[in-house]
């Protein structure tokens, strides 16, 4: 599939660029031994070459030979490797090679085969050790030469390199020539110095006439930024002062619980009860709007395996200074390997994992299969695979991620209709409580209707909230273990707003009018996200998505699975339709709601961008991507009553760090009692 002549122009424009562009390391060397060139390759294991160099010579002095290494303590080892990171992985590797090295009385792999069955079988090293050491044809496949091939050659089509028989092969057919350790080499050096995983050189690359990456950028100037080709490891994403707690998000989609943990957006006046949370609101905006205040969560880790999704949250929070870097575009099953593969994938120090686990399956919209769904974890039709891995099991992998991270706190959401299938909650529920050996405190999931949050939209999300045992104080350990949980220390939000909850001060439900009022009809706005909709047909009322909103009332759930068949804002007359001042004085016409209309209804701010058209007529996020990404959101005004709910109660819950509270404390929301109707 690739171009045999593009190959030969990219061996020939690289190996041209070496000559004069080669970076010098001691492990280049003529002459190294193996045992050097073995060792060099696990310190560059995910580690900047230049980074390697400095430790190179303290190692290899400390450790000259086998015998020396065999004699290492855990501790001599993790000293030299505490400062180049990764170091229980290292040390790992390492006693697994000297353990072999020993068992096979020191006579290392002789062949392809041997090399296989060894210790060296990770792919990279092995790559390295063929090439090196037996002297074959090998390509020292990375994320960092993924990166350059696949935006060279194709982009998007590359995920992780150890699973991608594809980039293999398309790297191996690259590599296959005479000088086949300086062509690797080069590819190395050009990735680090031209080709960069961010902001690349583009305009001095000799590759930029014939990329098709540098072509497909070139031609939709709007490109929100590049695509995500690969995960790029170990980044560190600079944290913020004052956003000390650490997010890892899981099937993020467009960001609604992200953007609802991290506060600072935008929702309608009427959403916020200043009655009972008189400490929400950072700012007052035009046309009724509001900004909430920022809180102290930090997304630090998103995914998802949705590139449209990707596209919208990177677009949105790069207004934020956040990096492109923090989204993955990766399955959790993918990521989850990885990471147990020894890459570091997840962040240390994690303080919460969130994650809205696929709901297609349990959603009373979708087929109900449950546990049985019909499609893996990349959302494909499933043929043969182990059922751990398709889409109705995937929280099995945020559990997963949860026993390898170790947050204090996790939170699970998922649609209402899980708990109505056989005993789907209680399994969930045990799966859960067994982390860690029965290391967290799984408190009984609750559904929230996130009308009663101030959401115009019915929707129900069931969430379930862990705790890690050992991070409480005995005080919050003995008070969350009761079956009846004490005001103070229940972690759920109280309502706001009277939809289906009864008490004190609950301001009214928040109306479809009310939100819609500055909006201007399609033909005449400026907004993407407004201008461009569904205009599937009306089907008739048997149909679902074939009803009117209610301007009068909250909007409906808005489903992420609707084949264009979103409702309509307006019916015609001859179809129903009830709003007769719309209709016939202000002669509008019939439509569909707009993905605008459906991101308000979500609680998502209107400066957030969903649908993207570029430069030609194509578009980086369709409207019908729109719709699909928006519905399966989390609305981000009910994950920011989460957040807050956590946020008041994490210097009572968690033991303090020496220096004082960890964080300052919110005020409290009010005292109501709920009764669901
Ligand atoms: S043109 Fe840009 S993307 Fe393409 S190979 Fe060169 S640096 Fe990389």
């Amino acid at each position: 599939m690739w171009n045999k002549n593009d190959i030969k122009y990219f061996r020939a424009v690289l190996l041209k660029w070496f000559t004069t562009n080669k970076r010098d390391f001691p492990w280049r060397k003529d002459g190294i031994s193996n045992y050097e060139l073995i060792f060099s390759e696990i310190l560059l294991q995910r580690t900047k070459a230049e980074t390697v160099a400095k430790y190179y010579d303290s190692f290899f002095k400390k450790f000259p030979d086998w015998d020396k290494l065999i004699l290492a303590t855990d501790k001599e080892l993790e000293v030299i490797f505490k400062s180049l990171g990764l170091h229980t992985q290292r040390v790992g590797r390492i006693r697994k090679i000297i353990e072999e090295y020993k068992l096979k009385n020191g006579i290392l792999p002789q062949n392809k085969d041997e090399l296989q069955e060894s210790s060296f079988a990770s792919l990279y090293i092995s790559n390295a050790y063929e090439l090196f050491v037996l002297k074959n044809k090998a390509a020292l496949l990375d994320v960092n030469m993924s990166r350059v091939l696949s935006r060279f050659f194709y982009p998007k089509e590359f995920k992780d390199v150890r699973h991608d028989k594809l980039i293999q092969e398309l790297a191996y057919n690259v590599i296959n020539v005479k000088e086949c350790k300086e062509l690797n080499w080069a590819i190395l050096d050009f990735s680090a110095l031209i080709c960069k995983a961010k902001n690349p050189k583009c305009n001095e690359c000799k590759l930029s006439s014939k990329c098709s990456f540098f072509e497909l950028t070139n031609k939709n100037k709007e490109t929100i930024e590049e695509p995500q080709l690969n995960i790029k490891y170990d980044s560190e994403i600079p944290m913020n002062p004052d956003k000390p707690l650490k997010v890892v998000s899981l099937f993020s989609g467009c960001g609604g619980m992200d953007l609802g943990f991290e506060g600072d957006f935008i929702v309608h006046k009427d959403s916020v009860n200043e009655k009972l949370n008189p400490d929400f609101i950072s700012e007052r905006l035009d046309n009724d709007f509001v900004k909430l205040k920022p809180t102290k969560f930090q997304t630090v880790f998103a995914n998802d395996i949705l590139q449209e999704a990707r596209n919208a949250w990177v677009n949105y929070f790069k207004k934020r200074n956040y990096s492109s870097e923090v989204y993955h575009v990766e399955s959790i099953v993918d990521l989850v390997k990885m990471h147990r593969d020894g890459y570091k994938v997840f962040p240390d120090n994690v303080d919460i994992v969130t994650g809205g686990f696929p709901c297609q399956d349990f959603s009373v919209a979708g087929k109900r299969n449950g546990f049985n769904s019909h499609k893996d974890h990349n959302g494909k039709i499933k043929a043969d695979i182990p059922s751990l891995e398709t889409r109705g099991q995937l929280y099995m992998w945020m559990k997963e991620v949860i026993e390898l991270t170790q947050p204090k706190i996790f939170i699970a959401e998922n649609v209402k209709g899980l708990v109505n299938l056989s005993n789907v909650k209680e399994i969930i529920q045990k799966d859960f409580s067994a982390i860690n050996g029965n290391g967290y405190l799984v408190l009984d999931p609750l559904i929230l209707h996130a009308a009663n949050y101030g959401v115009p939209q019915s929707r129900e999300r069931v969430i379930f909230i862990g705790i890690k045992k050992s991070e409480l104080t005995p005080a919050a350990l003995i008070e969350l273990s009761q079956e009846k949980i004490k005001e103070q220390y229940y972690p759920f939000p109280k309502p706001t707003h009277s939809f289906n909850a009864q008490g004190k001060d609950l301001a009214e439900p928040v109306r479809l009018k009310t939100i819609f009022k500055n909006l201007l009809e399609p033909e005449f706005t400026n907004d993407p996200s407004q201008k461009y909709f569904s205009k599937a047909k009306f089907m008739g009322k048997h149909c679902q998505g074939q009803t009117e909103v209610n301007m009068q009332g909250i909007g409906p759930t808005i489903r992420a699975e609707h084949h264009g068949n979103i409702e309509f804002r307006r019916l015609s007359l001859e179809n129903g339709g009830k709003q007769l001042d719309e209709i016939k004085k202000k002669k509008l016409n019939q439509r569909r709601l707009t993905p605008r209309e459906c991101a308000l209804i979500q609680t998502f701010p209107p400066d957030y961008e969903f649908v993207i058209p570029t430069n030609s007529s194509r578009f980086f996020i369709s409207a019908s991507a729109a719709y699909k990404i928006i519905g399966n959101a989390v609305p981000p005004l009910l994950a920011y009553h989460i957040a807050y709910r956590i946020e008041s109660l994490w210097n009572l819950y968690f033991k303090q760090e020496s220096d004082g509270n960890i964080i300052q404390s919110r005020t409290q929301q009010a005292d109501i009692s709920v009764i669901a109707r």
